[in-house]
């Protein structure tokens, strides 16, 4: 049994179009994530049931399911899109969890909506199961994020380049609300509708706030913290588009994202990405970016135009100093010392050796205690010099610990976990899964999850795979 409490569903007719999940052929369940259901209070025997895989299928809805798929636009790489809206994904509804927190429970691959455009609201099975990995690694890391309830493979084969698997992902989130469904209600001048999707907003993420000026400092200052956090794994969301940027301050939308091996500041992966809109480096600017967005679709809302343009301002204008600070006590975790400003060169000589030499992001902040790091470094007497002057600010190794993965989710394990699936072993996948949500535990047979590819290993282009 599972019980709704479908509070989008309640807003307004123009915030959605109510459309089932299309039902697949042959349904069979290939992930359950007992912790999360945990977490949310729902009963793992009833989802893998016959009637809980119907519903992780978008075959039968249970009682009190109400689907629908979300209307928002957005700025995909700068350009303005007024219509965009879940093409390929529906929401069953909200549950409420027994800590009282409200989650999002959504399909994702579960057939086309009246937004779809062209594509035929699938999803092929790799694209599910990198974001079961990456999200789910990024939970246990404690990053906001959407989170993975299941994977289920849907029998039925997805046309792309070639004829894939398909699958359908219960996606998790606190909710879907993103900067792009603001911008839909604003593009369209519809003041009443924005003025009551802000108000949703704050009641569910936001009590504190005490109107639309400081519900744009709270998304402000959560972003701040989601992407220092993202910068200290060095993580690439890779589609940072105000459609993928949600309100809640949660990482959502994972497409072409990747983690760098050999750190890089410029690093990007994704194969649209051809100008580096959205590496590494440049995420913080476009978080900025989006918010200035949801900024301008907020002022309408905030009285006397000139006034509201001015307040708006001073609020984006704030993400810099949040950011600095979350990136400088996230770095300086990682180092583990309790950082000051001061602390900052400190951080960046680091990254310098390791730009310099191509060392590796994960393996070289895990290996500063045990003194593995140094092997990292071909030429180590810049970092043995370094190395002095970090031992004299007196490191907590327990801070490390928790600050620093032994393992992420990297792209050639992905890929192969991928390539696995697909020819119907799920044991990679599995083992993947186990190592990296407990990324700060050893294990001996997780040995060969904590290194970096080999030459013929090394992923250099990552697809959204939509
Ligand atoms: P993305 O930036 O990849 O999250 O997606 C951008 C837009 O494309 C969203 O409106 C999606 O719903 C839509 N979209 C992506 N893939 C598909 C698909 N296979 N079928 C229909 N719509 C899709
Ligand atoms: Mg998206």
């Amino acid at each position: 049994m599972i019980h709704f409490d479908n509070s989008y569903a309640r807003l307004p007719a123009d915030f959605y179009t109510r459309t089932p999940p299309t039902p697949v052929s042959d349904a069979r369940l290939l992930a359950l994530n007992a912790p999360l259901a945990a977490r949310l209070g729902l009963d793992t025997d009833w989802l893998s049931s016959p009637d809980g895989l119907a519903m992780l299928a978008g075959n039968a809805m249970p009682a009190g399911a109400e689907p629908i798929a979300m209307a928002y636009a957005g700025h995909q790489f700068g350009g303005f899109v007024p219509q965009l809206g879940d093409g390929r994904a529906v929401l069953l509804g909200e549950v409420v969890a027994p800590d009282g927190l409200r989650f999002d429970i959504q399909l994702k691959g579960s057939g086309p909506t009246p937004f779809s455009r062209r594509g035929d609201g699938r999803a092929w099975l790799g694209p599910v199961l990198r974001e079961y990995l990456v999200s789910e690694f990024m939970a246990a890391m404690g990053v906001p994020t959407t989170r993975s309830l299941a994977a289920v493979a849907t029998g039925e084969v997805v046309q792309r380049e070639t004829g894939l698997p398909g699958a359908v992902l219960t996606r998790v989130a606190s909710s879907h609300i993103r900067v792009g469904t603001f911008e839909y209600f604003a593009v369209r001048g519809n003041i009443e509708a924005l003025r009551a999707l802000a108000d949703h907003v704050i009641a569910r993420h936001y009590p504190h706030a005490n109107g639309p000026l400081s519900l744009l400092d709270g998304v402000i200052a959560r972003q701040a913290e989601t992407i220092a956090a993202w910068m200290a794994l060095g993580f690439i969301h890779g589609v940072m588009n105000t459609d993928n940027m949600a309100v809640s301050g949660e990482t959502i939308d994972y497409g072409p994202c990747a983690f760098m091996d050999a750190y890089h500041p410029d690093a990007v992966f994704s194969s649209i990405d051809q100008m580096g809109r959205y590496r590494w480096s440049e995420q913080p600017q476009i978080a900025v970016w989006n918010l200035a967005q949801l900024a301008t679709c907020l002022i309408p809302l905030m009285g006397e135009r000139e006034a509201a343009i001015e307040a708006a301002t001073r609020s984006v204008h704030a993400f810099p100093a949040l950011y600095q600070a979350a990136w400088l006590r996230r770095f300086g975790e990682k180092l583990g010392i309790d950082a000051h400003p001061e602390d900052r060169q400190l951080i960046e000589r680091l990254l310098t050796l390791m730009a310099q030499q191509g060392a590796d992001f994960t393996r070289v902040f895990a290996g500063l205690s045990d003194g593995s790091a140094r092997t990292e470094f071909a030429d180590p007497a810049g970092f043995d010099a370094w190395t002095r002057d970090w031992q004299a600010r007196e490191p907590d190794s327990e801070m490390m610990a928790h600050a620093n993965p032994r393992r992420i989710p990297r792209n050639h394990r992905i890929e192969q976990a991928i390539a696995a699936g697909v020819s119907g072993d799920l044991a990679p996948f599995g083992q993947l899964l186990d190592a990296v949500t407990h990324p700060r535990e050893d294990r001996g047979e997780w040995r060969d999850l904590a290194l970096g590819p080999l030459p013929d290993e090394i992923v250099r282009r990552t697809f959204c795979g939509t």
